[in-house]
C-alpha cells in the first residue's frame, strides 16, 4: 500500500500541461497563462489628475495658504475624456477633474476643497508641490515591462489589467478533457425510474462539479454495468479524453471488474490501495502516456480522493505552477477517537474563534454518508499515527469550497 506522499508524487509525474491556445480575453477567465504578458503602453497613458480642482505650476502655490492666498486666473477646463488642454501659462489655472489630462506645462493639482473661486479667480488656500495630485504616464506601468507571468491564474485582477492595456487576446494553456466513467448495475441516471435495489449515480454528478470548478472539461459518459465487455467498451470511449476517471469497481469483490478490464486494454496498473482513509482501494494506471485513475464508487471515498489526490494533477495540467493546496493551522473544536494506520481526511466546518481557527469535525465521517459532504469548508487532515486527538488540539485543514462565511459582516463595529 502507498502512503499518500508516494501515491501523489508518482501520479504528480504522470500529468503535464497540454499545448498553449490563444483565447479572446475575457474566456481566459480561470485559466493560466502560458506565456509572459508584456505591457503594451505606458499606464496611465498620458498624465492626468487624480482629483477635482485645478491644475498650477507647483511654484506660483508653494507658499499658498489661508491668510495669504495665492490668486490665479481660471483659464480653460481639462476633463476625462474631453479635448486637450492648451498650455498652461504661469500665473493661471486650469480648471480640471478626475482623470482629465494635465495641460501641458502644469506640474500640480490643488484640489477643489483647497480652493476659493471668484469668477474667473481662484484663490488657492494650501501650499502644494511638484507631482501633487498627479498620475503621471506610465507611473503604473511601464511599456515593456512584464505585467504578467506564465503559470499566473486569469482572474478579475489579471483581467482588469491586460484590460487596461488593451490586450484583448491572451495565450493560456489548453484545458485538459477528463472522461468520467462509473460503473455499477445499480447507477441510475438522475431523474430517472429507481426500481428497487438501484441508486442514483450521484457520483458523476458531483465530480462533474469539482472538474468543472477546477476548470477542465468534463466528459461525463453513461454508466457502464458490470459486465467486462461494457466496462471494457465504455473505457475505450473514455480513453479518447486526455484523462480518464473511473468510479466503483476497484474494490475485492467479485464485481469489482475495473482491474480486469484495465490488463484486458493494456491499461497499465502503477500502483492500487493508499494509505488513507476514506479512499483506500484508488488505483493509478496510464495507457500510453495517458493517467487513467480508478477512483472507488463510495460516493465520500471518491470526493476526498479526487481533492486529495487527482485535484493537483489536474492543476498541473492546467498550467498551475502552484498546484498543492497548502494546509492552515486549525483547532479540534472536540476530541476524536480513530483506528490508526492511515491518513485521515475529516469533511469539517471550520470557524473564526478569536485568533484561533476551529474545525468541527462532521459527526458522520463514514465514506458512504453523503451529508458528511454538505457545508463542509475545511478537510482536517489526521495523521496515520495518531489514535486520539484531545479537543483543543492543533490540526492541519485544507480550506475548501467557498471559504469561512458568515451570516455576521466582519466590519461590524470596526471603525
Ligand atoms: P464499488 O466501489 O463499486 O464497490 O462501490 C462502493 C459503493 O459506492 C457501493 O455502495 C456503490 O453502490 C456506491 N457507488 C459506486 N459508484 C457510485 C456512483 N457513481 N454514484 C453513487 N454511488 C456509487
Ligand atoms: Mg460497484
Amino acid at each position: 500500500m502507498q502512503s499518500v506522499a508516494d501515491a501523489l508524487a508518482s501520479m504528480m509525474g504522470a500529468f503535464q500541461p497540454r499545448g498553449e491556445e490563444e483565447v479572446a480575453l475575457p474566456e481566459a477567465a480561470g485559466r493560466y497563462l502560458s506565456r509572459d504578458v508584456t505591457a503594451s503602453m505606458d499606464s496611465p497613458p498620458f498624465d492626468n489628475s487624480a482629483m477635482d480642482g485645478y491644475a498650477v505650476f507647483a511654484e506660483d502655490v508653494v507658499a499658498a495658504s489661508t491668510s495669504d492666498p495665492a490668486r490665479l486666473r481660471v483659464h480653460g477646463e481639462s476633463r476625462a475624456g474631453g479635448e486637450a488642454p492648451s498650455l498652461l501659462e504661469r500665473g493661471t489655472a486650469c480648471r480640471i477633474f478626475t482623470g482629465a489630462p494635465m495641460p501641458p506645462g502644469a506640474d500640480a493639482v490643488v484640489i477643489q476643497e483647497d480652493t476659493r473661486r471668484q469668477r474667473d479667480e481662484v484663490e488657492v488656500l494650501e501650499a502644494s508641490h511638484v507631482g501633487r495630485h498627479v498620475r503621471t504616464r506610465g507611473s503604473d506601468v511601464r511599456a515593456g515591462s512584464t505585467l504578467l507571468r506564465t503559470g499566473d491564474r486569469v482572474r478579475a485582477g489579471e483581467i482588469g489589467l491586460l484590460a487596461s492595456q488593451n490586450i484583448d487576446r491572451v495565450h493560456v494553456f489548453g484545458r485538459p478533457t477528463v472522461a468520467l466513467l462509473s460503473t455499477g448495475d445499480e447507477l441510475r441516471p438522475l431523474g430517472a425510474d429507481l426500481p428497487p435495489g438501484t441508486i442514483v449515480n450521484s457520483n458523476l454528478y458531483a465530480l462533474t462539479q469539482m472538474l468543472r470548478d477546477l476548470g477542465v472539461v468534463p466528459i461525463a459518459l453513461p454508466a457502464a454495468p458490470d459486465r467486462l465487455p461494457d466496462i471494457e467498451g465504455a473505457l475505450r470511449q473514455a480513453l479518447e479524453a486526455d484523462v480518464v476517471i473511473s468510479m466503483g469497481g476497484v474494490s475485492v469483490g467479485e464485481y469489482d471488474l475495473v482491474h480486469e478490464a484495465f490488463a484486458n486494454l493494456g491499461i497499465e496498473l502503477g500502483f492500487w490501495k493508499v494509505r488513507i482513509k476514506p479512499g483506500k482501494p484508488l488505483a493509478f494506471a496510464s495507457y500510453e502516456g495517458k493517467p487513467v485513475i480508478g477512483l472507488p464508487g463510495n460516493p465520500i471515498s471518491a470526493m476526498v480522493t479526487f481533492e486529495v489526490l487527482v485535484a493537483p494533477c489536474l492543476r498541473k495540467m492546467l498550467g498551475d505552477p502552484e498546484p498543492h493546496p497548502q494546509p492552515v493551522a486549525a483547532r479540534l473544536r472536540e476530541g476524536y477517537r480513530r483506528r490508526p494506520g492511515r491518513v485521515e481526511i475529516a469533511r469539517a466546518l471550520a470557524t473564526r474563534e478569536g485568533d484561533d481557527l476551529v474545525v468541527t469535525l462532521n459527526t458522520r465521517q463514514g465514506s458512504g454518508s453523503l451529508t458528511s459532504f454538505v457545508g463542509v469548508n475545511a478537510l482536517v487532515i489526521l495523521p496515520a499515527d495518531r489514535a486520539e486527538l484531545a479537543a483543543g488540539e492543533r490540526v492541519d485543514a485544507i480550506l475548501w469550497g467557498g471559504g469561512l462565511r458568515g451570516p455576521r459582516s466582519f466590519f461590524d463595529g470596526l471603525d
